[in-house]
């Protein structure tokens, strides 16, 4: 099996690369940290952005295993640690909170995903719910750790014993008092987040975009709350319905493509990937990501439903058309950014450049 540098491996092989647990802590009853021991060799693969996610293949008896996303609660530089909330009736996520030890060997993808803020030094208002955490908690120390940006929290539980980091949250706002301010909402206490509450926690924020992260209801009332006054960046969690860790098998189309015989309904394209430029025969119905592997190039992908984003890239010349857009914001589509694994050209010649 050969590995690339964004973790896939070419179309005819399962991907991903094998890490060892170094830590399990228990942060809730329901919820994990998980940490890995990631070896020098593996370093830059396994280095993230804050708000990133890894893939992770859980093992199971029924099937090779399920491959599930789980976002990096550590800051850049400080390790990679996930941290997993138990789902009722969930199968990956009872797994990890019952079965990771330290010492167990699990495949994971490297880091991916768009939920990320620009640098450190950037005033940002970080909205999270449950889970919704994990990202934001990556964020939030971040920019506390490297940087000099301002952090506004409002952070929703059903109640203290549920809510993850708690105790370090506590220190992080009594360390830096001028830099990061906590709003806590607990159901128990208060109910359901409400608009007045999101309102009046917005008003007494400094400037800043919004990037929130927890369950649909939460995130949809935080972008019908404050998406007028406030650039809302969202995380959506959803369970993997395909396994990114399989061979690929690409359409007939892009095989024959990548053997020099398109039958002529095909756009050219020049792909830039990691500073290597890839010139391509791309058929008009297949996607640029499925035509990449049907050439063995390293390309990035995760769900390949067009929802996380991994596969993210920029039209620069040429156009192309998508069904299915949910990992891109409006002002992305503006700015060009297209999801490789929804994309077909609509023109004749394209340039594409992967960040
Ligand atoms: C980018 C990204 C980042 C994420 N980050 C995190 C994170 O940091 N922390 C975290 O805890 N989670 C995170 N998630 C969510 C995570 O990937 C899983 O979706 C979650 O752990 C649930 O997986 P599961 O296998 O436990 O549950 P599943 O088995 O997928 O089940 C999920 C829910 O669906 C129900 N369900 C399952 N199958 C059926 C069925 N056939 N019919 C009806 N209902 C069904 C279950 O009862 C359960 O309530 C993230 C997801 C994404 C996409």
């Amino acid at each position: 099996m050969t590995q690339s540098a964004t973790g896939h491996v070419s179309s005819t092989d399962a991907g991903g690369t094998y890490l060892t647990v170094a830590e399990v802590r228990r942060e809730t009853a329901d919820a994990v940290s998980i940490t890995f021991d990631v070896p020098t060799e593996l370093q830059a693969l396994f280095d993230h952005r804050a708000g990133q996610f890894l893939t992770v293949a859980v093992p199971s008896d029924r099937v090779p295993h399920v491959a599930r996303c789980y976002s990096l609660s550590s800051a850049p530089g400080s390790g990679s640690t996930i941290t997993v909330k138990r789902i009722d009736g969930g199968y990956a996520s009872d797994w990890l909170n019952t079965n990771a030890t330290s010492g167990l060997s699990l495949q994971l993808l490297p880091p991916s995903g768009h939920f990320t803020v620009p640098d450190p030094d950037t005033d940002v208002l970080l909205a999270a719910a449950g889970s919704g955490i994990t990202p934001v908690m990556s964020i939030l120390r971040w920019i506390l750790e490297a940087g000099t940006g301002n952090v506004g929290l409002f952070y929703a539980n059903r109640d203290r014993d549920t809510t993850i980091f708690a105790e370090e949250l506590d220190r992080l706002a009594a360390a830096h008092p001028d830099r990061l301010t906590i709003v806590h909402w607990l159901e128990d206490q208060r109910g359901l987040p409400s608009p007045d509450g999101l309102t009046s926690w917005i008003d007494q924020a400094h400037d800043g975009d919004v990037w929130t992260c927890g369950p649909a209801p939460f995130m949809n009332l935080v972008v019908s709350t404050l998406g007028s006054t406030r650039h809302v960046h969202r995380e959506e969690y959803r369970s993997l319905s395909n396994d990114p860790f399989a061979p690929v098998e690409p359409p007939a189309s892009a095989v024959s493509a990548s053997d020099g015989d398109a039958d002529g309904d095909a756009a050219r394209a020049e792909v830039e990937i990691d500073g290597t430029v890839h010139e391509i025969s791309w058929p008009r119905d297949a996607s640029l990501v499925d035509t990449l592997l049907a050439l063995e190039v390293d390309v990035p992908y995760t769900c390949r439903e067009g929802w996380c984003g991994s596969c993210t890239c920029k039209v620069e010349e040429g156009s192309v058309t998508m069904k299915i857009t949910d990992a891109l914001e409006a002002d992305d589509e503006a700015e060009g950014y297209i999801l490789g694994c929804q994309a077909r050209p609509t023109s004749d010649t394209l340039r594409i450049v992967f960040d």
